[in-house]
């Protein structure tokens, strides 16, 4: 069979690059080695850990806040296993929407592992071990990435567990050892802690969320710590050992000394890695980074001049809607078109309770670009929507130029921060001043109002509610 284009790989880059593909008349074929589609971010990833969050956070209200608004539910219980079951079902409802789609869009899909065979034919090899070439003009690589881990791990996927394990246990840990605190580790680590874990988090940096800016981390760290959370900067782990039904970590910290944490699970979340074995590149002559990345320039092109590569697999953020620009870019490229992806606006979100978001430059990128800003920030407690629903902590941080008051990055902590983050993804698109974002009329009670107020902070220094 010819293709106009093949995707190898059906996750949130390679679906929607072969949709987009598709909508501007191209025949399009996708390669998935999994029986489900939707890759990472539908089966392990983003939908499994929310529905978590969601069925935790719920529980974690019954028990801690139902009391304050005057509900009295006798003791709230859960049964693990249906929280379990509920999760599978909403990703097999996702996963089978992506089916759907690809129907509806002529998309044929093909189900095994996708090798090259040259720059223009790839192999595939189903579950039952036959084979099937196919044939295209452009081939878009979107094979992602798995966890990653440290080399002196030995990940036993029992006990010593990845993401992907975390998602499908079967009991909720006694004492959860999580390495690694950024979003993956804090967001898994807030699920079991709300259904009753001790959760400690051991991270290597000296604070958690390392690439966010200063004053997010360190709210996140003041309420993480309030549910309970034990956190631990500034410690580099340096064994794991598995004794028994426990595992035992161990870690310098920063003045030197060596300290044990004995749990009975250790989340290992220390990043992604990309993901291309059984590609067979070389075949194509694709070329890959030192760290294994496939390498691409400005329009996500590999060296090959046909072949593309977009997602976890390629430089930059490994979050499911960079991919999905990506897939959207590839394909508007090989119709013609001249699209555009600012990678400076795409927002980083922690699902963890108050949520995290941010978008644009953080306070130490500015200072080392040697910006000239100024700083406006409102706190969530003075809104009268954050008192109504008993959501006191975080705050909203606008950057903006001390010149042009243009915003440069605004960072958040807070409820609902994570689709409140879009009115600044917006603003700072059109680039919009500090000024034109206060001016705006935001509904009340919202916790929007804080964007305005920490706008106005930033513009002329007097925020009307505070
Ligand atoms: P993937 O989603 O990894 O898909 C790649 C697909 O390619 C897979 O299905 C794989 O089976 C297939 N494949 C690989 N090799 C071959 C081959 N040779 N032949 C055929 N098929 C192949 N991101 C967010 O933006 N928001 C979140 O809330 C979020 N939460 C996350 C929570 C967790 C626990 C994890 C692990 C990740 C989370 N992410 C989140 C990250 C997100 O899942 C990834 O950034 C995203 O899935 C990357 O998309 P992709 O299309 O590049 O690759």
């Amino acid at each position: 069979m010819k293709y106009d284009l093949i995707v190898i790989g059906s996750g949130p880059g390679g679906y929607i690059a072969a949709i987009r593909a598709a909508q501007l008349g191209s025949k399009v074929a996708i390669i998935e080695k999994y029986s489900t589609l939707g890759g990472t971010c539908l089966n392990v990833g983003c939908i499994p850990s929310k529905a978590l969050l969601d069925s935790s956070h719920h529980y974690y209200d019954a028990v801690h806040h139902f009391e304050e608004h005057g509900i009295s539910v006798e003791k709230p219980s859960f049964d693990f296993g249906k929280m379990i079951a509920r999760k599978a079902n909403v990703v097999e409802t996702t996963t089978g929407g992506i089916k759907y789609l690809m129907d509806k869009n002529n998309i044929e899909v093909y189900e095994g592992l996708g090798s090259f065979e040259d720059a223009t034919h790839v192999k595939i090899t189903k579950n039952d071990g036959s084979e099937e070439t196919i044939e295209a003009t452009n081939i878009i690589i979107a094979t992602g990435s798995k966890p990653s881990s440290l080399p002196f791990i030995t990940l036993d996927k029992e006990r010593i567990i990845t993401s992907t394990e975390a998602l499908k246990l079967p009991e909720v840990p006694k004492h959860l050892l999580v390495i690694g605190g950024g979003v993956i580790g804090l967001e898994l680590g807030s699920v079991f802690k709300r259904l009753g874990a001790e959760v400690t988090v051991i991270e290597y940096a000296p604070t958690i969320t390392p690439t966010m800016d200063k004053d997010v981390s360190k709210e996140l760290t003041k309420v993480l710590k309030k549910q309970g959370m034990k956190i631990n900067a500034s410690h580099g782990v340096t064994a794991v050992e598995r004794k028994g039904d426990e595992v035992v970590v161990t870690a310098t910290n920063k003045k030197g000394e060596e300290v044990t944490f004995t749990g009975d699970y250790c989340l290992v979340a220390v990043g992604r890695r990309p993901y291309t074995e059984g590609l067979a590149l070389e075949n194509a002559g694709v070329k890959v980074t030192e760290r294994g990345m496939v390498e691409v320039n400005d329009h996500l092109q590999t060296n090959v001049s046909n072949i593309y590569a977009i997602g976890d697999v390629v430089r930059g953020a490994m979050l499911a809607h960079k991919a999905e620009e990506e897939g959207v870019v590839v394909a508007e490229y090989l119709a013609g078109q001249k699209p555009h992806i600012d990678y400076n606006l795409i927002p980083g979100i922690v699902y963890t309770w108050p949520e995290v978001a941010a978008v644009g430059k953080t306070e130490d990128e500015l200072k080392e670009a040697k910006v000239d800003y100024k700083v406006g920030k409102f706190s969530m407690r003075a809104l009268g929507r954050s008192r109504a629903s008993g959501d006191l902590d975080g705050f909203v941080k606008v950057l903006a130029d001390k010149n042009t008051d243009e915003i440069l990055g605004v960072h958040m902590v807070g409820a609902r921060v994570a689709d409140l983050i879009m009115e600044a993804a917006v603003a700072m698109e059109y680039r919009a001043s500090a000024e034109d974002l206060a001016r705006i009329c935001h509904g009340h009670p919202t916790y929007s109002e804080a964007v305005k107020e920490a706008a106005k902070a930033a513009w002329d220094g007097q925020p009307l509610n505070a």
